[in-house]
């Protein structure tokens, strides 16, 4: 039903082999023979999960699950008219039974793990991936192991890696490196790595684009996401790409992918028109989930947005702030700052006059606010302290600050 193929060189593999990248060191896809599928999903916005979509998912067996997918999208009418944009919808990602897509990722990765006979699962993270993780190998009964850039995770993503009982490990060096340490473990004591570079993973993850579609009914214009390993913006495309493949749809979204300014090989490589990413060595935003350097997923995300004629821009961490305050307090969309980036990123594009009126735009935000609570009060202080008092309230109310 279907095969493990290396996007380089066409290479494809037993799906029942572990392995991450061809022999090549090109990335692996996984590859469904889309002609020989009788497609019988209902796609008229009911019944939606990850799990909906299980004929186009590589798992034969019963799904390690927790109800993730079947994230809401909201019509944000002020936020768009503030930019002058009609048809505006945020996915909110955040939603997810652990706060972030990754649970997406993670379903249909730690079910493939247990098909695979493996007993521990591994990965390196921002936070997000390891709070996911852990989760789903709770549930499933899996140990295990993170590696975290050491003091800079949200504190949120820590407290649940921990609490599912996973062994994090704080490594004194930024995600690139803890991800190039996780492979070379995962390697030696056969842990199965479920960072982005699993191609199942994304399996999972391409699930947002059905959702799009089965919602809206219609193909949006353009998909705004932030990126950070890149996998995601890749598995979206995809997702699209096999409806147009099915015949469902028969055109794609514009695919563009924000990237915060420090942290931007990918919008960098889009500007110089090149195909490869020169990494970034010390990678710094505020927005911590994509502060990575040298995505391992560059080359799936550099063809998506090519093939699908999208972008990728970068945006600075103070209008990531603005963003984020915007949505929470014109649509009661509580994000943290990485997700507010797409929000950030279609405001620069709006203001450049690159997107007309009435398009539809679909912005994916990608993990909750709760995730990074620090941030938020940095940015709006600390509730005011006041005298157990009706008059000291009331003043407290009808001053400013
Ligand atoms: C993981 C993550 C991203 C980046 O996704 P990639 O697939 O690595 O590009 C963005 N935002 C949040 C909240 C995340 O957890
Ligand atoms: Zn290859």
């Amino acid at each position: 039903m279907y095969a493990l193929k290396c996007i380089e060189c066409g290479r494809e593999y037993n799906p029942e082999e572990v392995i991450y990248l061809c022999e090549c060191g090109g990335l692996l896809e996984v590859r469904f023979n889309l002609d020989q599928l009788e497609f019988s999903i209902p796609l008229d916005g009911s019944n939606l999960s990850v799990w909906k979509y299980k004929d186009l998912l590589p798992i034969a067996i019963d799904p390690v699950t927790i109800g993730e997918g079947g994230t809401p999208l909201y019509h944000c009418k002020k936020l768009g008219r503030m930019m002058g944009i009609k048809n505006l919808f945020v996915k909110h990602e955040g939603m997810n039974p652990s706060g972030s897509f990754k649970d997406r990722g993670m379903t249909v990765g730690v079910t493939k793990a247990i098909e695979l006979n493996r007993t521990t699962v591994a990965c390196a993270s921002t936070g997000n991936t390891s709070a996911s993780m852990a989760m789903y190998a709770a549930k499933a009964g899996l140990m295990a192991v993170v590696l975290l850039p050491y003091g800079k995770v949200a504190l949120g993503k820590v407290a649940q890696a921990m609490v599912h009982g996973a062994k994090v490990l704080g490594i004194k060096d930024n995600f690139d490196k803890a991800l190039m340490l996780v492979r070379e473990v995962s390697d030696k004591l056969g842990f199965y790595l479920l960072n982005s570079v699993n191609p199942f993973r994304l399996e999972g993850q391409k699930t947002i684009a059905y959702e799009i579609y089965d919602v809206l009914q219609s193909v949006p214009s353009r998909v705004i996401l932030p990126v950070g390993n890149a996998g995601n913006i890749s598995a979206i495309y995809k997702g699209f790409r096999e409806f147009e493949e099915l015949g469902i749809i028969s055109n794609v979204p514009h695919m563009i992918g924000v990237q915060a300014e420090k942290a931007s090989p990918i919008a960098n490589a889009v500007k110089r028109g090149d195909m490869e990413i020169i990494p970034e060595k010390n990678p710094e935003t505020i927005a911590t989930a994509i502060r990575i350097g040298d995505p391992v997923n560059a080359v799936k995300a550099l063809r998506a947005i090519r093939e699908s004629d999208g972008t990728a821009i970068s945006v600075s961490d103070q209008d990531i702030v603005k963003a984020q305050l915007d949505l929470a307090r014109l649509e009661g969309i509580g994000v943290e700052p990485a997700s507010a980036a797409s929000i950030a990123g279609l405001k620069k594009l709006a203001e450049d006059g690159i997107i007309e009126k009435d398009e539809v735009i679909v912005c994916i935000v990608t993990g909750h606010l709760l995730k990074d609570p620090e941030e938020v009060i940095d940015i709006c202080g600390k509730p005011h302290i006041v005298e157990p008092d009706i008059n000291a309230i009331r003043r407290a109310i009808s001053t400013d600050k």
